[in-house]
Parts: structure tokens; C-alpha cells; sequence
């Protein structure tokens, strides 16, 4: 196992990004804030492994977060963009690639009839809740704690104390009033999800929820609680908006919501089908998405939307994918992980909860089952952020936070597992 040579370089532009750039990322979690120590900068890729500035060689969990589920530098993604680089960048005129993607995507995925490109999951997530509102004429929507739909002002609300609580603002700069029709409730409770609608039912457009989360860390619905989302909100005239953004053609081929007995009207999807480069897509039932200006009165444009950069990279991805189906092997691998870890744990004696859904997974750093973002704050953070260091040490890359999930790809073979499991054997008995 390569051990830590030096992250000299890595300090050295670190040092030079914190004056230039807000603590010195593009995006936060990259800063490892939560759990200390000092970003790796990333050098290039190659299938399952990350290298560094300093020459460092990781097996990498994070993947970009969740985009490369067939690893760094895919030969035909690669090829694609290349392809389409040679054509041009960008036209802001349609391409016939767009009609492709749109095209592959909507055969993927039952009720999804039509699909609007974007350049990010944020900019799908808060297009959607927008379509919903205009379709319904109706102001409110309803999230659930810990899960996260992207930075718009008014999803970036966590928890009131009650379902009926108007959500308080997750991050400064959030006026109140920009998300006083946001309402929060619980993952995995379906009563809390039926009594906001007893209250308010008539004023919510659309209840937006990932079908698995994971962005409290990895946690999978109960079977109740799709029930109710499936149920719930059409009794009451609102919309259901299932983010598909970090599970869309990862978990299986399309939407895991579909799989699950969810019946969305509108499905947001990033990550996995832009292949590694900026592009998010929302979609779902034709006379919803009819609303999309230049049909309808809701109004959403992107200068760079369909970038034919990043439509090449998400076509090639789900070619890929399609053909190889990987979905049973990445189910194995991730299988295989789970026991190694788990067994790792117990050896050295650390309490964790394994959770996985398919090829994403969270270690989280308690004794008890974690259902929800209550269950899940009750982790050991501190101890989380000693076993991520120990393990970046042995050459494994994971989410620097305990509320992340970690991530394999097609590359993640019994080999690269069997390794990781090593290096847990290791990290556990030394935190
Ligand atoms: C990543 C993510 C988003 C935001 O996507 P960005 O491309 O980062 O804007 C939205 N929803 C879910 C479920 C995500 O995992």
C-alpha cells in the first residue's frame, strides 16, 4: 500500500488558492473543514485511482461526487468529448446530439415525456419546483430534512422543529421570506409527511425528496414512507419531484424512483448523465413540462444549457452504460465492500453503521441504525474525521464528511475492494 510521500505541493497551492479563492475551493466540502488536514489537489485520473500533485496515488471513493461511475478518463467519454471539441464548443443553437440525450433519457424512464438540459443538479432542482408552482398555481413545497436539492435559496432550508414551522435558512444571505414556503419534515415519516398536508395541503405544489438519500450520508426510504410520497401528495393536487440527481443511472438503469413504486411527475436528474462535465435535466409528463417557456408561461434559460462539451460526455456515459449494464456488478463489489468494512469494524471493535444502496455507501460512526438526519447527527464526527485521515493515508480517498456518500465505480473491481478493506483494517484499529 503506498503510504504518504509528501503533500508538499498540495499545501503549496493551497496556501496560494486561500488568497484568491473563498478557503481556497470552488466548491465547500472540498476544503475538508469537518474533518481537518489539508485537500489533496488533484493531478489527473485513471479508471479507479486519483493521483495528486505530489505524485500520490489514491483509490478514489468520491469520484467527483458521484458523476464517474465509469471511473477517470473513460476511453469512449474521453473519445466523445474529443469528437465534439473538434466540432465546436458551443452555438446557443439546438444540436442533434441534445435530441439524443433527450431521447435516451426519456426511453429510460417511465412518465418522463419530455426533458429540459441545464448545467447543473442545482439549476434542475430549482427549475422544477418552479415548473410545479406554475402548474398548480400554488406557492409551497415541502422538503425533507438532510436531504439536499442544491443551493436555490428556498431549498436550502433544513429543519423547522415542527412540520409546520416555516423553514429557517440554512445559510446566511437567505432573507426568511425566501423560504417561508419551504416546510421541512422528517425523512422516513410518512405521518409527519400526512399531517403538513391536513394543515396546508391546498397551498403545496410539489413535495421534493431524494428516493434514496445521500446527502445526509447514505440512507434508504422505508417502504411506508414511498407509500406515502406516492400517495400523499396526488390526493391533494401537488406535485411529486423526485431528485434523481445523484441516484439517476447510478443505482440501476434510469430513475432507482421508479424502481422503488414512486410515481413522479417530475424527475431532476445531474451527476452520472454529464459524464463528468456541468449538465442537469429535468423532466417528467408532458402537460407539466408544456409549461416550460417557449411553450408555456414558466419561464428557464441557460446560456450554455445543452453544452455540446457536456451532451457528448453524458451521450457517451449512458451508451456505455446501457451496453454494459453494470449495475449487478457494481451491486457485488459494493456487497462485498459492505462485509469487509462492517467485519473491519467489529475486529477493531469501533461501532459504525454500514449503510448501501448499490455503489453508494456511508460509514457512519455509530452503534444504531440511521434512518434520518436526526439518527445521523448522533455520529461520531470526530472519530469519522481520524478514520478518514488513516484511510487517506493508506491510499484510499473518501467524502471528507461523515454526511456524504462514498461512491464506486465500474473499476471498483473485487481487487480495489479487497485493498480498501485492508486499509480499513488498519484505520479502524488506529482510531
Ligand atoms: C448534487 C445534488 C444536487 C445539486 O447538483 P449540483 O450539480 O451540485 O448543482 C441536487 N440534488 C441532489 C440529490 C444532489 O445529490
Amino acid at each position: 500500500m503506498e503510504n504518504h510521500r509528501t503533500m508538499e505541493r498540495s499545501r503549496q497551492w493551497m496556501d496560494r488558492a486561500r488568497r484568491v479563492i473563498p478557503g481556497g475551493v470552488n466548491s465547500p466540502v472540498r476544503a475538508l473543514k469537518s474533518v481537518g488536514g489539508t485537500p489533496f489537489f488533484a493531478a489527473s485520473g485513471e479508471g479507479a485511482w486519483i493521483r495528486d500533485e505530489d505524485g500520490n496515488r489514491y483509490l478514489d471513493y468520491v469520484l467527483s461526487w458521484g458523476p464517474l461511475i465509469l471511473g477517470h478518463r473513460h476511453p469512449e467519454v474521453v473519445q466523445a468529448v474529443r469528437q465534439a471539441l473538434d466540432e465546436g464548443v458551443s452555438y446557443g443553437a439546438p444540436t442533434a446530439r441534445e435530441v439524443l440525450l433527450a431521447e435516451a433519457i426519456c426511453d429510460a424512464i417511465p412518465g418522463m415525456d419530455m426533458v429540459r438540459l441545464v448545467s447543473s443538479g442545482t439549476e434542475a432542482t430549482m427549475s422544477a419546483v418552479r415548473v410545479a408552482r406554475g402548474f398548480t398555481g400554488r406557492p409551497k413545497v415541502v422538503k425533507f430534512e438532510g436531504c439536499y436539492h442544491g443551493h436555490a435559496d428556498f431549498l436550502l432550508v433544513r429543519a423547522g422543529s415542527g412540520a409546520l414551522t416555516f423553514g429557517t435558512p440554512d445559510s446566511a444571505g437567505v432573507p426568511p421570506e425566501f423560504a417561508m414556503h419551504t416546510l421541512t419534515v422528517p425523512y422516513n415519516d410518512p405521518e409527519a409527511l400526512e399531517r403538513v398536508f391536513r394543515e396546508v395541503g391546498g397551498e403545496i405544489a410539489a413535495v421534493i425528496v431524494e428516493p434514496v438519500v445521500g446527502n445526509m450520508g447514505v440512507v434508504a426510504p422505508t417502504p411506508r414512507f414511498l407509500e406515502a410520497l406516492d400517495s400523499v401528495p396526488r390526493r391533494h393536487g401537488a406535485l411529486l419531484i423526485v431528485d434523481e440527481v445523484m441516484t439517476g443511472f447510478r443505482l440501476r438503469w434510469g430513475a432507482v424512483g421508479s424502481h422503488l413504486g414512486l410515481h413522479p411527475d417530475l424527475v431532476t436528474l445531474g451527476k452520472v448523465v454529464g459524464g463528468g462535465l456541468p449538465l442537469g435535466a429535468y423532466g417528467g409528463r408532458r402537460e407539466v413540462m408544456e409549461q416550460v417557456s417557449p411553450l408555456g408561461a414558466v419561464y428557464q434559460a441557460g446560456t450554455l444549457s445543452g453544452n455540446p462539451l457536456s451532451v457528448a460526455a453524458g451521450l457517451a456515459t449512458l451508451e456505455v452504460l446501457g451496453r454494459l449494464q453494470p449495475y449487478d456488478a457494481l451491486e457485488a463489489a459494493g456487497a462485498r465492500l459492505e462485509a469487509g468494512l462492517r467485519e473491519a469494524a467489529r475486529e477493531a471493535g469501533v461501532p459504525v453503521t454500514v449503510n448501501r444502496v448499490g455503489s453508494m455507501f456511508t460509514v457512519f460512526f455509530s452503534p444504531d441504525p440511521v434512518g434520518n438526519l436526526d439518527e445521523a447527527r448522533r455520529c461520531d464526527t470526530g472519530r469519522f474525521g481520524a478514520w478518514f485521515h488513516r484511510m487517506r493515508d493508506r491510499g484510499i480517498s473518501l467524502p471528507p464528511s461523515q454526511f456524504e456518500a462514498a461512491f464506486l465505480s465500474i473499476h471498483h473491481g473485487p481487487e480495489e475492494v479487497d485493498r480498501t478493506i485492508e486499509a480499513a483494517r488498519e484505520a479502524f484499529r488506529a482510531v
